[in-house]
Parts: C-alpha cells; structure tokens; sequence
C-alpha cells in the first residue's frame, strides 16, 4: 500500500492527513500526488465528488505554496457556498501544520466587504464562487497577478448553473503563465469547449468512474402505480429505521409538497431547495448535521450543498431523465469508504431510464418489494420489544405500582400477556396505516393489473382530494359485482338514468366479484338509495345501502362479497361526473 510519504508529500502534510485519518491516497490522489515536483500546467481531471477530489488538489498546491510569499497563489473556483465553505474547512485542516498559511472563502449571499478586507490582509488560497470572486476581482480586491494555480471544481455544475461568462471573466482576469486544473463529474460539450479555449495539451487522468466510496453503493429500487409512489415511500421509510439520506425531486415545488406531506405525517424531513435563503438554508444543514432532522428532500442542485460524508441513503423519489444525475445522486453515499444504499422508487414508464442508468454504470439495480403494513408493524414491534428489554429506571421506587400492575393482570397467563403486549404494540405501530394494499408490481409484466391512479406523477396531487373534504361523500354499497358484469362506467351510467342527473359527482368505486362500493356526493346519497333500491339490472334486483364511511371497508351481505383491498380493483377518481348510458 502506497502512503502519503512513500510519495514524497511534505512532512507538514502527511501529519495532517494522518490526523484526518487517511492512511492511504485514493486512486485521483495517486493520480495528482505524481505532480509535487512540478504542476502540471494543464490537467483535466474527470472525478466524482467523494473521491477525495478536494485532497487530489489541495495537497499539490500546498505542497508548492510559500507562505512567505503575501500574495494568491491559488484561486479555486467552486458552484456554491456550501462546497466553497468545505473546500474552505479543508485546505485548514490539511495546512495547519504549515504556519501561516491563509486560506479566505468568498461566495455570495454573505457580506462582500467583511470578504474584501479578508482578502485585503492577504491570502495564500482564494476559494470562491464565480459570481462573487468576479465581483472581488472588479473591485480590485482580489489581485491574480501572481497566481500559480487555478482550479475549476465542479466545472459541469458551474457551467449548468449558468457561471459561463463569469468563468470567462476570471479567466482573462489571470495571468497566462499558471497551471490550471478543471475538476468535473461529466465531461459535456461545455466544459470541453472551456478546456479547448484556455487550457493547451491538457494532461487527462480519470480515475475509475466508481471510487472506493462509490462501489460500496448498492442499487435497489421498487416498482409501483404513479399514485402509490408516496405510500411506497412512507412505507420504505418505515422499514430503514435509522435512515439517514437525501430524498431526490425535480423540482423546488416537487420538494416543498413532498417534505410538507412527509413532516405533516411525522417523518423528520425538511425540504432544501434554491428558493430557501442563504440563513434558512444554513439552519436546515445545522439541523440535518445534528440530525434532529434525518431527512433532506432536496433538488439536486440543492443537494450539491449537502457536505455530509455519512449518508445512509438516498432516495430517488423518480428516476432522473439523465444518467449522469443519477450517477451523481448516489454518489452522496456510500462515501469516504462508507457503505450506502441508493433507492429509486419508480414507476413502470421509468423502467426503461433504470436501464440506461445500468449500462452506463455496469452496476445492477436489485428489485426489491415494498413491505406490506404487516411487515411494518412486525418491525416496529421487534424494535419496541427491544426498548422494552433495554428500560432502566433509575432513582425511581415503583414498588407501589409494581403492585397495582401485578394485581391488574394477575388473571393472565403468560402467554395471554404476551399476546396482548403484541396486539397493543402492533396496533400502536400501524395505528394511521389503513392502506394495506400491495402495492408491488411485477418488472417482469409490461402490464399493471390495474390501470387505477396512473394519473399523477406529481407529489401532493391527490386523485382522492374531493374525498378528504369531510363529509362531502358517502359510500354506497351495491349487490352488484363483477359477477354482474358490473364496471365503474357502468354503476355510474345506471345511477345517473335512474336519477335523470348527469351531474352527480362521484368518488371512488371499488367493484368486487359479488358487490360494488362508489362515493356518491352526499347531497345525492339519501335520494340515490330511495331511486335505485329494487330496480333491475339485467335479471338482477338491484339493492343499494349507505355503507361505512367514506373510504372505510364495506358492509355486504356476508356471502356477498369477498373483503375488498381498498383500491385493489376499483377505478377511483376525483369527482367524476357520471355520463348517461
Ligand atoms: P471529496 O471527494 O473531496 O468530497 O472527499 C470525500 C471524503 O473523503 C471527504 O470526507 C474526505 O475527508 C475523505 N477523504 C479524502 N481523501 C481521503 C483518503 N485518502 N482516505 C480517506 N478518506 C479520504
């Protein structure tokens, strides 16, 4: 195994590697380690985060710096003030041996002349985001006239986010004779077009496309209905207990609906997005940091920010339309030599996206089931029966209640005891959880048994929302099934001919084998089940009762029906207007 010393690294520098606890380089480490004789003046390195890319360059250009010089030596440019503050924290640490050694942090969003007297009493490193470090070199405050090296980190991301010109600018703003690094996840046309225009017979490396971190990731994902995608979610939350990750979205709206469904259903998430200010963003990191908060629903721009190395897990609520996203996403686990699991909770049409991204990444995406509610409430028992073996009480007599309890189970066996604690704890664990259903579709079918709730991709659209209006329906049972060649267009079609209204809005229909449900609006229930009780359907006689409420289980005639899965077979839908037959 190769060490920080076997090449050659400053002695300064290998002791603050060994307090940071690497013991040996990563592979772009070994890569950029070969140029402490010399800078290369041009290299273009193609590297994820999580590869100990900060290091891969930091340690050259201290290794080269003299802090007996006053002036920038090194500018590094990096797409936001997350990433400029850790890249910041990192130059520290790896020179706090080196005395002397300045390092100052320019980004937006914090006041610019607090930076520009940093800059003012001398600085060794600069690192900064494009926009601000354009506005310190217009207000002369930051001086390149002797700039050594210059790096791009992150290059893709900070042409993505529409840094071009400023790049542009900082680059006619440095000297010709420096070395110039671009760092990038991706190489697109962009910052090829960057590297072509300023950097000559660039030196490439690339170090293999997964790291060390990288390849500890495992990939699963779960396949379901758009509309069963925030159930599926919950319930793979509810199965990962120590869950520590990043939740993926599209959009900044996509976040906010999602950690405001999650928060609103007792999940520790909060959302990170663009639209969050500078501070808000800050107190959302700090609590995610001291993990009062466990889950970030983030964009991925967003997501760039988030410096944490331990991540569990990520999720993709959606698979993004490109790869190298994806590649990206789950390359915020599994780092620093750490294990992690990258989910992708997708839907049919998505399937051919997991493809792409597996030919791109050779790595196999494993499928897995969401867990049923049973499984749920059976892991949530096993964890409280483990607090339960695990209570102390300390400094606390309770013998007088000790024997209250004995007195009030004494009639139990032990077995009875242990079968209420069961039913009490499991009733506990899924008390909310009256969606039971399977939600799990088969990868190998092309066809969804039903086609019910492929409406909405988007979080927070509820097929059902007329529904939760208290009140606004009520269920009707019909001794109609399928058996009756019963279907929902049909039980609309009957309803509004007898009633002659075609302006009934209903909710959600379930049709079983023997019987079917359907949420009529309220208003009509009591003259809906006056008009249709004993009409015929075919050879049928019709019977109608209101059934249990709204979206509860069905009460039929025992024979009748078999208990129907809520939302197994039936068609639901947002009010639909009924049409005349
Ligand atoms: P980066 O790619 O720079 O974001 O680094 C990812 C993580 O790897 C950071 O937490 C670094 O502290 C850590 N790291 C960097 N170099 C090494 C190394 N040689 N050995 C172990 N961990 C490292």
């Amino acid at each position: 195994m190769t060490t920080f010393s076997d090449v050659g690294l400053s002695a300064e520098l290998v002791r603050a590697v060994t307090d940071l606890g690497y013991e040996s380089p990563t592979p772009i480490q070994e890569e950029t380690l070969t140029f402490l004789d010399e800078l290369p003046e041009s290299l273009i390195a193609l590297s994820q985060t999580g590869t100990g890319k900060t290091a891969a360059f930091a340690l050259p250009l201290l290794h080269h710096l003299d802090v007996s010089e006053n002036h920038v030596q090194a500018l590094v440019l990096c797409p936001t003030r997350e990433l400029c503050l850790q890249i910041t924290d990192d130059f520290k640490n790896l020179a706090k041996y080196m005395d002397g050694t300045q390092v100052t942090a320019v980004y937006g969003g914090a006041p610019l002349h607090i930076q520009a007297k940093s800059l003012k009493r001398g600085s060794h490193i600069v690192v900064g985001t494009p926009g601000r470090v354009v506005d310190m070199i217009k207000r002369k405050a930051l001086i390149l006239d002797e700039l050594q090296c210059f790096v791009l980190d992150e290059a893709d991301e900070m042409l993505n986010m529409g840094f071009k010109d400023d790049l542009e600018f900082i680059f006619q703003a440095t000297r010709k004779e420096k070395s110039t690094w671009l760092f990038s996840a991706t190489m697109p046309s962009k910052v090829e077009s960057i590297a072509k225009k300023y950097m000559k017979n660039a030196h490439r490396i690339a170090t293999a496309r997964r790291n060390e971190g990288a390849s500890s990731v495992e990939h699963e994902y779960y396949l379901v209905k758009p509309n069963d995608r925030l159930e599926a979610l919950k319930r793979v939350l509810d199965s990962i207990p120590d869950i520590y990750g990043v939740i993926f979205c599209r959009t900044r709206d996509e976040t906010n609906v999602l950690a405001s469904q999650l928060m609103g259903m007792g999940y520790p998430a909060e959302a990170i997005n663009g639209s969050l200010t500078q501070q808000q963003r800050d107190r959302v990191m700090a609590r995610f940091r001291k993990k009062q908060v466990t889950l970030l629903v983030a964009t991925d721009v967003a997501a760039r920010g988030i410096d944490v190395d331990d991540l569990t897990h990520v999720v993709n609520y959606a698979v993004p339309d490109d790869p190298e996203v994806y590649v990206h996403r789950s390359g915020r686990t599994g780092r620093a030599g750490k294990s992690g699991i990258s989910i992708a909770i997708i839907t049919r049409g998505e399937l051919s996206r997991l493809k792409a991204i597996e030919k791109m990444t050779t790595k196999k995406f494993t499928y897995k089931k969401v867990p049923s509610i049973v499984d749920i409430g059976r892991l949530a028992v096993m964890s409280q029966v483990e607090n339960f073996l695990g209570a102390e009480l300390k400094g606390v007599s309770i013998s007088g209640l000790l024997t209250d309890v004995h007195m009030a189970l004494e009639d139990m066996t032990r077995e009875e005891l242990v079968e209420q604690l069961t039913k009490w704890l499991y009733q506990k664990a899924v008390r909310d959880r009256s969606d039971d259903r399977d939600l799990n579709l088969d990868p190998k079918s092309t066809r969804d048994k039903s086609k019910s709730g492929a409406k909405s991709e988007r979080p927070g659209r509820r097929i059902d929302r007329e529904r939760d209006e208290p009140g606004k329906f009520v269920r009707l049972d019909f001794n109609l099934g399928r058996k009756h060649h019963m279907n929902p267009a049909r039980l609309m079609g009957i309803i509004n001919e007898v009633m002659s209204n075609s302006s009934i809005n209903f909710g959600r229909i379930d049709i079983m084998t023997h019987a079917s449900s359907i949420d009529v609006e309220a208003k009509h229930a009591a003259d809906v089940v006056g008009a249709m009780n004993g009409t015929q359907f075919g050879h049928q006689r019709i019977k109608v009762q209101k059934g249990s409420e709204a979206l509860g289980t069905l009460s039929r005639p025992p024979k009748q029906g078999r208990k129907p899965k809520p939302g197994g077979r039936g068609k639901k839908g947002p009010g639909r207007q009924g049409r005349r037959r």
